[in-house]
């Protein structure tokens, strides 16, 4: 029986956040047309659609963190915040024409690779699709991670996580909790201690803060952005180059690091008189094994007398509120949980198969593997967008993130003349992989004396982060060339059976 598909396209993309809509944008440029994006919400902008907790804002600089074909004059301050951004976003998927691509509440259930037709044949909850090439945009920060707590689900007052904030929930005069003080809680602990009866933080590990230079830009600021976009382009160079001259603390040239932890010690003490709690905020871990917080409103908010900074291990979550290892019961009425994302694991990639039957998970056991940080060996046509190793612990995602639009897009132009398949060959992806571990080796990720999302917890292997300057990613994985890859000539999309 002929299956009916719901689309039948050249590329089908998943997701309509920073990538998806990058990718969207890359192929209209390239005259390429003939796509679709699945998005499983109804409406686009990924992470910036579903971060609404209070207090949400890049801590990337505005004029860095956003598209290099879409200057913003308009960014009303260095950190723009949430809804700016995501208005952005909204703006670039109307004005480069993807808006109209988008399929919403099309949650990709499954992906398989069909080698009788070289194509994907995809299931979401539209329905079916075919493609001949699959791009995973899901992204790396989209699904919460929930800390594996016992009792967390008996907790008898209001639980949301910091990427699912329930905006219609009063707070105020409420006993809250908020677990972990990562880049999310720092955000939204000042946020909610104005409010609160009380606010407990309940941190496992103290980050490293320094200051966040952050401003309005003036009405002639922007004027000059607007009139002058060669100036509003210098300043986003020198916010390139700054971020890239951060590499070398990462691997721990001792004079990067000590400028760095100097300036992190600095905020602390200038910040945190009382030297118990100041203890307690002392990192036990190098600095840069996390990501390093920015925030002036961090340590302030947690020295007001209505906020503790709780650091017994947590051991129950009870109906009543947190139970720690020294034996108290701390009652709550709200508890928020800031505990990151399923970044280590990627969620989607259990919905694809590859050529030989094999889920993407089984394949990425121990962390993802990739040829190129994209393409991966059994998985013909598909390019993972934010997959292995392009994570950032400094910069700016957005040029990651155009660096494989840019090569995908070459690719798929190459796969529309040839009309068959591109693959990599297993050796090309391990001799690549190889070279990311031997990069990896004697960072300050591998070696800090920490544990993070950057690290896969059963291999130890650094699969989250890129362990190179930014210009090096684009220098090897911007441009689509066949080495490497095994090409099988095939039928032409029109002409597939
Ligand atoms: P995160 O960095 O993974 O932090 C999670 C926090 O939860 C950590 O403090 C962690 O403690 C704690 N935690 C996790 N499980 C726990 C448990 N079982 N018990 C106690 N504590 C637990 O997550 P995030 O803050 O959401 O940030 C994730 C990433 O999103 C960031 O690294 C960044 O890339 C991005 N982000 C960016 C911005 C921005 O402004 N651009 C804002 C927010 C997030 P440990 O440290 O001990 O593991």
């Amino acid at each position: 029986m002929s299956e009916t598909f719901v689309t039948d396209t050249d590329v089908l993309i998943v997701g309509s956040g920073f990538s998806g809509l990058c990718m969207g944008a890359t192929l209209e440029k390239s005259g390429n047309t003939d796509y679709v994006v699945l998005e499983r919400a109804s409406s686009v902008g990924g992470t910036w659609r579903d971060n609404v907790y209070p207090g949400a804002a890049c801590d990337i600089p505005s004029h860095l963190y956003s598209y290099s074909f879409r200057p913003n004059p308009e960014w009303s301050r260095v950190y723009a915040p949430q809804g700016e951004i995501l208005e952005y976003l909204q703006n670039t998927a109307e004005d480069e024409g993807v808006l109209p691509h988008v399929l919403f509440d099309a949650d990709m259930l499954a992906a398989h690779w069909d080698q009788a037709t070289t194509s994907w044949h995809v299931r979401s909850t539209l329905g079916l699709h075919r493609c001949r090439t699959l791009i995973s945009a899901s992204g790396h920060l989209s699904d919460p991670s929930y800390p594996d707590i016992p009792g967390l689900d008996t907790f008898g007052g209001l639980t949301f996580h910091s990427a699912r904030w329930d905006a219609s929930a009063n707070l105020a005069g409420k006993r809250i909790g908020v677990i972990g003080t990562g880049a999310s809680a720092i955000q939204i602990v000042p946020q909610l201690a104005g409010d609160a009866e009380h606010l407990t933080v309940f941190q496992r590990s103290a980050p490293y803060v320094i200051p966040r230079i952050d401003r309005a830009f003036t009405s002639a600021e922007k004027r000059m952005f607007q009139r002058m976009p060669a100036v509003a382009q210098e300043m986003r160079d020198e916010l390139f180059w700054g971020n890239e001259s951060r590499f070398p603390q990462r691997r721990q040239i001792p004079a990067f690091v000590e400028q760095i932890r100097d300036r992190a010690e600095r905020h602390l003490e200038d910040q945190v008189p009382d030297l118990e709690l100041r203890a307690k905020l002392t990192p036990d871990y190098m600095i840069g094994c996390k990501r390093i917080l920015i925030a002036n409103d961090y340590y302030p908010t947690l020295m007001r007398d209505n906020v503790d900074l709780e650091t017994a291990a947590i051991v129950e979550i009870t109906p009543e509120g947190i139970l720690t290892a020294d034996g108290r019961l701390i009652e709550l009425d709200v508890l928020v949980v800031a505990t990151g994302f399923e970044a280590t694991d990627l969620p989607i990639a259990h919905r694809v198969t590859g050529r030989e039957g094999q889920s993407l998970a089984d394949a990425w056991l121990g962390g993802g593997l990739a040829f190129h940080c994209t393409t991966v060996a059994g998985f013909p046509n598909l390019f993972v967008m934010l997959g292995p190793n392009t994570g950032l612990g400094a910069g700016s995602m957005v040029f990651m993130i155009e660096t494989q639009a840019n090569y995908i897009a070459e690719a798929t132009a190459f796969l529309s003349e040839l009309g068959g398949s591109v693959e990599p060959e297993a050796q090309a992806q391990a001799a690549y992989v190889g070279s990311i571990a031997a990069r990896a080796e004697g960072t300050v990720w591998l070696d800090g004396g920490c544990k993070s999302w950057y690290v896969h917890p059963e291999s130890g292997r650094l699969t989250t982060l890129w362990p190179d300057f930014m210009s090096q990613f684009r220098a090897e994985n911007g441009s689509f060339d066949t080495e490497g890859y095994l090409v099988v000539a095939g039928a032409p999309v029109g002409e597939r059976v």
